[in-house]
């Protein structure tokens, strides 16, 4: 970590510890050449596991990626930002308290339909609709009466 006072590139931690939901490093830092201090926020990124794709091939793992599908499912939903960040994170942490180095594409797919369930049913059928390619109409029937089957999402207080 270069220090951004004098260039230097030998500093050293004085402090460290977690901040926002639990996925980002706030660490104060000291300069060993000019002993100025400074504090970086460092995000988990580096943990995260590569995504093996259907393919074959691998991608570093990008939440934007999970944002905009997320986002795209709930278009118009009444779901607001903060509950879909904390979905976000909360797929961020099931990944990383996996351990594994490598995850395939279809984990985190799963992972993106069990959290829009919680969220918004519509969304989860949209989501599964378009990740799943239901091979035929009956498919997608079966998913949605699956739904309608099942008690749905605790409804709020005098809703
Ligand atoms: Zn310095």
């Amino acid at each position: 970590m270069r220090c951004p006072f004098c260039g230097a590139h030998d500093t050293k931690v004085v402090d460290s510890r977690l901040s926002g939901e639990g996925d980002q490093v706030r660490r104060r830092r000291e300069c060993v050449e000019c002993a100025e201090r400074f504090t970086t926020y460092e995000t988990i990124e580096l943990a995260m596991p590569r995504i093996v794709k259907s393919d074959g091939s691998r991608e570093t793992f990008q939440v934007e990626k999970i944002l905009a599908g997320i986002n795209r499912a709930l278009e118009k939903r009444p779901v607001g930002a903060e509950e879909i960040d904390r979905a976000t994170s909360r797929i961020r942490r099931k990944l990383t308290a996996s351990g594994e180095r490598e995850v395939p594409s279809r984990r985190v797919g799963d992972l993106v339909m069990d959290e829009l369930r919680k969220l918004d049913q519509v969304a989860y059928v949209r989501f599964a609709s378009v990740y799943r390619r239901f091979e035929d109409v009956n498919a997608f029937r079966e998913e949605i009466e699956l739904l309608e089957r099942q008690p749905g999402r605790p409804e709020d207080h005098g809703g």
